[in-house]
């Protein structure tokens, strides 16, 4: 069974057909109807639109011997040679591979002979705005004065490109983006007359892909239709074939993040990994979700700049209203750090797992911007009324994680040396000072005292505390016996005249440290060091 794509097969051949364009329709029909029409004209527009199709239905309609209405008859012999493409009358050109001053002169040299049938000689100029400045100069001299038998139809994706002096020599025509109804109503028509069994749903996403193109709606259309040949098109068998993930995932995803849900972002990526999504593609287009939702809070003019049909823009004007401007940043920060990291990486799964609890929890990370993140959540938690829980501590689990993961907390080592520094500078001036007199601490210690704390590290502790991390089990219960933190602390009392509250945790040998524990007695290091302070992008 051989099989004719829609997107050739069923190309309008008047003006009834071009769905999704009526303004533009009716202004050039009733032009027609009128005789009043002009030598050039601006279709501007994205792709897939339908620029080039109204252009060729007018060059036919202008020329038709019994127009119909403004539309042409499809039947005379003049239009059978336009739609043969055996007219002399219609002249196509792609100006992205016919860009220079040589190709404008051939035409204009060719404008000087009227048509031999036929009223009009109609130059469609597809791709106008990669002509060359030459090229455009040329163009304009015809422009100004064309022959009365000469129309002019320039085409193009970008206008802005277009020099003010074209601009003004023609009637510019703005093609909207279709809307997915329509895109949805038109591949309907063509999959009851062609037989082919479609569920409704399936049809609403291949139209919502298509982002606003009628052309690229039916062509991925097609490219299902041909994955399953003979069989209904459903809804699953779609999301396969485009490899690609619904729109709908994104704002789900985007909905857990900013709840801190992690549990169900992992769960959900789950899922599209099941599903066989590509996850390099899929952390893409999120960071270009999460950039159309940073449009939208930032400009009112982001409309204009996103890619997206009108009611996709609805829901991510929605989703925009989720959070603020600076957590968004960070998040595209980390998810196209990566997509770089994605390229390269064998482990893509985990990378983005990773990402994605570094995203749900910024608790984890230790860098400035994470730390306002925190900040706004603790914020957005007491605005709520909810009890703000104290940070996740070692031992009790990480409860986002399965049995048997890895932590994905960095490790100390692995800080760069501004976020190394801006710890050691977020330490308390007391608790500098026990980490710069450290050694004279211990060595007025008893001399037990100061043998068990051996492997003991001061790291600072919540609100001021003293936290010491044992990777013995047996020092740390011995240093907690009675007697013994007090004569730490009556020690730094001394010392430092300062009272200092002093907790102990077990933390087992070769345990990875958190990020978040600078051990104290580094900070004076840190601190003097000169870091030329350097700023990702
Ligand atoms: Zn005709």
């Amino acid at each position: 069974m051989s099989y004719t794509a829609l997107y050739r097969k069923f190309r309008p051949a008047d003006f009834e057909d071009v769905k999704g364009q009526e303004a533009i329709v009716t202004t050039l029909k009733n032009q027609i109807r009128a005789e009043r029409i002009g030598h050039a004209y601006l279709f501007c527009g994205t792709r897939g639109t339908g620029k080039t199709t109204v252009a060729k239905i007018l060059a036919k309609a202008v020329n038709c011997e019994r127009p119909v209405d403004g539309s042409p008859c499809n039947e005379c012999a003049v239009c059978q040679a336009i739609n043969n493409q055996t007219s002399m009358n219609v002249i196509e050109i792609d100006a992205a591979s016919n860009n220079g001053v040589d190709n404008i002169r051939e035409i204009i040299d060719e404008v000087q002979y009227s048509p031999t049938e036929g009223r009009y000689k109609v130059y469609i100029i597809d791709e106008v705005h990669m002509l060359s400045t030459g090229a455009f100069n040329a163009l304009l001299k015809t422009l100004e004065e064309p022959p009365s038998y000469v129309i002019f139809i320039l085409a193009t994706t970008e206008v802005q490109k277009i020099p003010i002096t074209i601009l003004s020599r023609c009637q510019r025509y703005d093609f909207k983006r279709i809307t997915i109804d329509t895109i949805a109503e038109r591949i309907r028509e063509l999959a009851d007359k062609e037989r082919i069994a479609a569920e409704e749903k399936a049809i609403r996403y291949v139209a919502k892909a298509a982002d606003g193109s009628m052309r690229d709606g039916l062509s991925l259309f097609d490219q299902c239709i041909a994955f399953y040949l003979g069989q209904e098109l459903t809804y699953d068998r779609v999301l396969e074939v485009l490899g690609a993930v619904d729109t709908e995932v994104f704002g789900k995803m985007f909905g857990y993040i900013v709840k801190g849900e992690a549990v169900e972002a992992l769960e959900l990526l789950e899922g599209l990994i099941i599903d066989g999504r590509e996850l390099l593609q899929f952390t893409t287009d999120f960071t270009w979700y999460l950039r159309n939702l940073l449009l939208l809070k930032t400009s009112d003019m982001a409309t204009d700049m996103i890619d997206a049909a009108t009611e996709q823009l609805e829901a991510l004007k929605q989703d925009s209203l989720l959070t603020d401007t600076d957590t968004l940043l960070r998040y595209i920060r980390i998810l196209s750090e990566l997509s770089n990291q994605l390229r390269y990486a064998s482990q893509k799964r985990v990378l983005l797992e990773v990402a994605l609890i570094k995203l749900c929890r910024p608790e984890m990370e230790v860098n400035y911007d994470s730390i306002l993140d925190r900040l706004r959540k603790v914020e957005r938690q007491l605005a709520d009324g909810v009890a703000v829980k104290p940070p996740v501590k070692e031992g009790e689990g990480q409860p986002w994680l399965k049995n048997g993961e890895d932590s994905p907390i960095r490790s100390l080592e692995s800080l760069s040396e501004e976020a190394k520094r801006a710890l050691a500078e977020a330490v308390s001036e007391d608790l500098q000072a026990i980490g710069r007199d450290w050694a004279a601490i211990m060595a007025m210690l008893s001399p037990a005292l100061n043998k068990m704390m051996g492997t003991a590290r001061p790291v600072a502790g919540e609100g001021n505390m003293l936290l010491l991390q044992f990777e013995d089990k047996m020092e740390k219960d011995f240093v907690d016996r009675p007697g013994h933190l007090e004569e730490i602390q009556n020690v730094i009392q001394q010392r430092l005249q300062k009272e200092i509250k002093i907790e102990t945790r077990y933390v087992g040998a070769g345990e990875e440290k958190t990020g978040s524990e600078l051990d104290l007695r580094n900070i004076m290091g840190i601190l003097e060091k000169k870091v030329p302070v350097e700023y990702e992008d």
